[in-house]
């Protein structure tokens, strides 16, 4: 199929190697699980068990709380030990509350929703429906509830579903593995998706340095005319959501707007594998697939992990550290988190942990600016880093938004190539943080002001309804008195 460039971008050492032949491993049940109540962008999950209680294999342990939320479910049969505060696997290392759960070995499920049986003449909104039951969230790391994204159909003009196989990180195998070994099960999850938004196209969207995994879904895909699957350059960052969609189709979604205004939506390959769980036989996201490399690690696989096994679990399941890392990372080493230790949990957004040699991470104390522009000529959104940053560092962050930050996808070419070690994308990310800060505040105010006029205004009719009831009286007292006089 024919294919658009992108602007920018760039070619880091992709490491994929060490991991891309290692077939997916189901993890051994640890001694613990610990399924955290946020594991997805939205509000938290509101605890269903106790302490003490028994638990199945896919039983609901907490249900969504909002409109953009996702509930949990217990990844195995056990005993619910504690609910509980334990550090969550995000930089900040602030403990957030998870149920802990102790396997009592047996796997054993619970009853599960029916499978639907034709999901292709199912209401879109019953398919959306068993999604956001199963705990389904992007798997590519946004954690995105995905059932909301399966209801843009009814807001938008969609034309495409665009299934995301590029895992143009570095290191991470997990999805071109996932499709090498489940092609089917994404195809058709794909397709109830497709019927879900009511569009006539899926596109999967594979960079060219997975020749295996375009041959399984191309195979996998070819009863169905309505699904393509396109080899996409080797391009970082070319899984980007806007710049996958362009390199597809041509169109750029415009600032502060999202794909599905142009026509499209985006899912993760292993989100469309939950989707086909979810709706053939009722089974909600209790595992995922992670990638586990890095130099310091022993041995890098390819895990199917329950969800809430510690990191530790998986590091020990590789043969434990060759060296000790100099880094531990969240995801992939370009947009990928520091971990805060090895005792958080797998997540279900959570594609990578990385233990990294200090001969792998840039560790180089920055330097300043050469005024080398190269950051800006590599920048895939066409932003200006190095003025951006200028403005950061003096903390106007008007500016920095003028110049256009919040377009910023935090990919980190900009600090990967430039030649000064300035960690480009930190400020960024900080700078984006302060401005819907900032934005919060300003809205808190303006609330605040409407709700203190509505307030002033009530108090100014009451005093002026007294003012009337105070002159009818006199009026009428005045008439009384009259009266009297005249009798
Ligand atoms: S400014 Fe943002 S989008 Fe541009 S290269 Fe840097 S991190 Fe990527
Ligand atoms: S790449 Fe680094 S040194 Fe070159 S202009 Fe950008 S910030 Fe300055």
């Amino acid at each position: 199929m024919k294919l658009f460039p992108i602007r920018g971008g760039i070619h880091p050492d992709y490491r994929k190697e060490q991991s891309s032949e290692r077939a997916i491993v189901a993890l051994p049940l640890p001694a613990l699980l610990y399924i955290p109540l946020q594991q997805h962008i939205g509000a938290p999950a509101e605890v269903l068990v106790s302490e003490g209680q028994a638990v199945k294999k896919g039983q609901m342990i907490a249900r969504s709380t909002g409109a953009i939320s996702a509930p949990q479910h217990a990844p195995t049969s056990g005993t619910v030990k504690a609910v509980t505060e334990i550090p969550a696997p995000h930089p900040s290392g602030l403990a957030q509350t998870t149920i802990v759960i102790e396997p009592d070995g047996r796997d054993e499920w619970a009853e599960l929703p029916a499978a639907i049986a034709d999901p292709f003449s199912a209401d879109p909104q019953t398919i959306a429906e068993r999604v956001a039951q199963s705990g389904i969230v992007g798997m590519g790391g946004a954690a995105f509830p995905s059932a909301v994204k399966l209801n843009l159909g009814s807001r938008f003009k969609l034309d495409t579903l665009l299934l995301n196989g590029a895992e143009c990180e570095p290191y991470l195998t997990c999805d071109d593995r996932v499709m090498r070994e489940h092609a089917g099960e994404i195809v058709d999850g794909a397709r109830i998706m497709a019927h879900a938004l009511g569009v006539p196209r899926v596109v999967i969207a594979i960079e060219d340095n997975k020749p295996q995994a375009i041959a399984a879904m191309t195979e996998a895909a070819r009863a169905f005319a309505e699904i393509v699957v396109a080899g996409v350059p080797v391009q970082y960052p070319m899984g980007s959501e806007r710049h996958l969609v362009q390199a597809i189709t041509g169109r750029e979604t415009p600032a502060k707007k999202l794909t599905a205004d142009i026509g499209v939506v985006v899912h993760n390959v292993a989100t469309a594998r939950a989707v086909h769980h979810a709706v053939r036989f009722g089974r909600p996201l209790v595992a995922r697939v992670v990638t586990v490399s890095g130099g310091a690690v022993r041995e890098a696989n390819n895990i199917e992990a329950p969800i809430g096994a510690r990191v530790a679990d998986l590091i020990a399941f590789c043969g434990g550290f060759a060296s000790e890392p100099a880094s531990l990372v969240n995801g992939g080493p370009m947009m990928g988190q520091p971990l805060p230790g090895l005792d958080v949990p797998v997540i279900k957004g959570m594609s990578g942990i990385l233990a990294l040699t200090a001969g792998e991470t840039n560790t180089q104390p920055a330097s300043p600016c050469i005024r080398c522009g190269t950051c800006v000529s590599i920048c895939p959104c066409g932003l200006v880093p190095v003025e951006m940053a200028a403005f950061i560092r003096k903390d106007n962050f008007e500016a920095a938004a003028r110049l256009g930050v919040m377009d910023c996808v935090s990919c980190g070419s900009c600090s990967w190539v430039c030649p000064s070690h300035i960690p480009l994308v930190h400020y960024f990310n900080y700078a984006k943080g302060m401005i819907n800060a900032q934005e919060r505040d300003r809205r808190k105010n303006e609330q605040t002001k409407v709700l203190a006029e509505a307030h002033t205004l009530r108090v100014e009719k009451a005093a002026e309804a007294r003012r009337a009831m105070m002159a009818a009286k006199k009026a009428q007292a005045a008439a009384k008195t009259e009266e009297k006089a005249n009798a």
